[in-house]
C-alpha cells in the first residue's frame, strides 16, 4: 500500500514539473495548467484514501473550498490578478500553520491522555516551528500586500524611525521562542513558546511588507509565493508527506527563481527591495518634468500612423484597465495590412503581474512572434518610426535611465523617448504605480492622445478601415 502511494506521489511530482514547464510559454500555459491540476488532484485523492479519515468532513471542506475559489476565480478581473494571488500565497501559508500547530496539539494531547508516550522528536519541533514561522510571515505579509496592492491600505512604503530594530527585535524574538521549543518540545514552556512564535510570525510579516511599496510589491508578491511553498515543504515534513515536501519545493524554487529575475528586470538586489523604503518618499526626490504636454486628435494620430513602416506597441497597466487588447491586435492588423512593420514591447514588470501583458495579448491572440522584449527591441528604437503607449507609465519612464535622484533610477525601461515619434495613449494627467512624474509625456517627439486606451485604440482601426 505504502508502495503503491509512493508511485503516486512520484506522477504527481512528475506532472508538476512538466506542468510548470508548460507554464514557461505562452502557447503551453493553458495545458500545463490542466497537467499540474491533474498531478494535484492525483495527490490529494491517494493521501485522502490512504489515510483512513473521516471524509464527510473532508468532502464538506473540498466542496466549501471549491465553491469559494470557483465563484472567486470566475468574478476576479484580470487587473485583480495580482491581489488573488496574494490571497492564495497567504492562505497557503495559513494551511502550513495551521497543520504545524494542529500536528503539536495531536502530539502532546496524545501524550497527556496518557495513551501512548507520543514524543514529539527535535527534528519534528523544527519542522513545527519552520513552517508555522513561515507559514505565519506568509499568511499576514501577503494579507497586507493584497491590501496595498487592491489599494485599501494605500500602495505606498510606510516607514518610521528604528523600523529595521523593530523587526530585528522581531525575529530575535522569533528564534529564541523557537529554539526553546525546539529544544524541549514536550516541556511546560514549550507550548507557551510555541504560541510566542505564532504570534511573532504573524507581526513580523505586517511589518516586514510594511516598508515596501511602488514598484517593488510585484517581487514581494513573488517571494511570498515562495515562502508559501517552504511553508508547504515544512509542513511536508511535519505530517512525513512526501509530495506535500516536493509540491512546497517546487513552489519554492520557483517563486525564488522568479524573484531573482524580476530583481534583474528592476535592476534591484532582493535586499535593496527588501529594506530599502522604496516608494516612501517617491514624491519628494523624484523630479519633476517641466514641459508641456502636447495632445493630439485620434483624427492626426492616424495620418502619423498610416506614412509609418515601424511601429512598436508598448503595453502597460492601462490596456489591462481599458481592456483594450483586443482592439489593440486588430490596430496591429490594420497597420500590417497597410505595409508596416509592428511588435509589441513587453517590459517584464508592466501591468500588476509577471507576464500581465503576455498574457492579455496571448487572449487577443496576437501571435507570439510579434512580442519583443525590451532588451531586443532598445538597441534599435531610434529607427522606430511611431511608438505607441498604450496606458504604461513607469516602465517607459526615462528618469529611470537619466536622472540619478529618481526612486527608480537603474531599473531598465522600453526607451520609448528615443523613437521618432511617440504617442501616449491614456486618460488623463494621472501618474504610475510609483507616483512619478514622467519627462516622456513632455518630451518634444511624443504627443498625447487622451482618453480611455479601449476607445481611442478603436478610434484609430476605424480611421484605417474608412480610408
Ligand atoms: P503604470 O501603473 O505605471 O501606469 C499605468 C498608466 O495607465 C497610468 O499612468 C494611467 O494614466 C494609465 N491608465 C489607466 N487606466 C487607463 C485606461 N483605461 N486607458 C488608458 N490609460 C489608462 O503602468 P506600467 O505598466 O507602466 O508599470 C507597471 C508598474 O506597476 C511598475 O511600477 C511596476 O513595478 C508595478 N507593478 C508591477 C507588477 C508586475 O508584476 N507587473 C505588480 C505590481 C506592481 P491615467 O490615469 O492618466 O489614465
Amino acid at each position: 500500500m505504502e508502495n503503491l502511494v509512493n508511485l503516486s506521489y512520484i506522477a504527481a511530482a512528475i506532472l508538476f514539473v512538466f506542468g510548470i514547464k508548460m507554464l514557461g510559454h505562452a502557447d503551453t500555459a493553458r495545458k500545463g495548467n490542466q497537467i499540474s491540476s491533474i498531478g494535484m488532484a492525483l495527490a490529494i485523492i491517494v493521501t485522502l484514501l490512504s489515510q483512513g479519515l473521516d471524509y464527510k468532513l473532508v468532502l464538506g471542506g473540498i466542496a466549501v473550498g471549491s465553491v469559494i475559489g470557483f465563484i472567486a476565480a470566475k468574478r476576479v478581473q484580470m487587473t485583480g490578478m495580482p491581489e488573488l494571488v496574494a490571497l492564495f500565497n497567504g492562505f497557503g501559508g495559513l494551511a502550513s500553520l495551521l497543520v504545524g500547530w494542529a500536528e503539536y496539539q495531536r502530539a502532546s494531547h496524545t501524550t497527556l491522555a496518557g495513551l501512548d508516550i507520543a514524543k514529539v522528536e527535535t527534528f519534528t519541533a523544527a519542522v513545527i516551528v519552520l513552517a508555522i514561522l513561515i507559514g505565519g510571515i506568509t499568511f499576514t505579509g501577503s494579507l497586507y500586500a493584497w491590501g496595498k496592492l487592491s489599494g485599501k491600505l494605500g500602495g505606498r512604503a510606510l516607514t518610521f524611525g528604528g523600523q529595521k530594530a523593530f523587526n530585528a527585535l522581531l525575529a530575535l524574538g522569533i528564534i529564541v521562542a523557537g529554539v526553546i521549543f525546539t529544544l524541549a518540545p514536550t516541556a511546560e514552556l514549550a507550548y507557551p513558546m510555541l504560541i510566542a512564535v505564532i504570534v511573532l510570525a504573524l507581526l513580523l510579516g505586517i511589518f516586514a511588507v510594511m516598508p515596501i511599496g511602488g514598484g517593488d510589491m510585484p517581487v514581494v508578491i513573488s517571494l511570498l509565493n515562495s515562502c508559501s511553498g517552504l511553508a508547504a515543504c515544512a509542513a511536508g515534513f511535519v505530517i512525513a508527506n512526501n509530495v506535500l515536501i516536493v509540491a512546497g519545493c517546487l513552489v519554492g524554487a520557483s517563486g525564488l527563481i522568479l524573484t531573482i529575475i524580476m530583481c534583474k528586470a528592476m535592476n534591484r538586489t532582493l535586499v535593496n527591495v527588501l529594506f530599502s523604503g522604496f516608494g516612501a518618499t517617491s514624491q519628494a526626490t523624484g523630479s519633476a518634468s517641466t514641459g508641456e504636454m502636447k495632445p493630439v486628435s485620434v483624427e492626426d494620430a492616424y495620418y502619423i500612423l498610416e506614412a509609418a513602416r515601424n511601429v512598436i506597441v508598448i503595453p502597460g497597466y492601462g490596456m489591462a484597465v481599458a481592456q483594450a487588447q483586443h482592439a489593440v491586435k486588430e490596430l496591429g492588423e490594420v497597420l500590417e495590412a497597410n505595409d508596416c512593420e509592428v511588435r509589441f514591447a513587453i517590459h517584464p514588470v508592466a501591468g500588476r503581474m509577471p507576464g500581465h501583458m503576455n498574457v492579455l495579448l496571448a487572449e487577443a491572440d496576437v501571435p507570439y512572434e510579434q512580442l519583443v522584449e525590451m532588451d531586443d527591441v532598445n538597441p534599435t528604437i531610434e529607427m522606430v518610426d511611431v511608438a505607441i503607449v498604450i496606458g504604461a507609465n513607469d516602465v517607459v519612464n526615462p528618469a529611470a535611465a537619466d536622472d540619478p535622484a529618481s526612486p527608480i533610477y537603474g531599473m531598465p525601461i522600453i526607451n520609448a523617448h528615443k523613437a521618432k515619434t511617440t504617442f501616449c495613449l491614456k486618460r488623463g494627467k494621472g501618474a504610475g504605480f510609483s507616483g512619478l512624474e514622467n519627462a516622456l509625456f513632455t518630451a518634444p517627439n511624443s504627443r498625447m492622445i487622451y482618453g480611455d486606451a479601449k476607445a481611442t485604440v478603436s478610434g484609430l482601426v476605424a480611421q484605417f478601415k474608412d480610408s
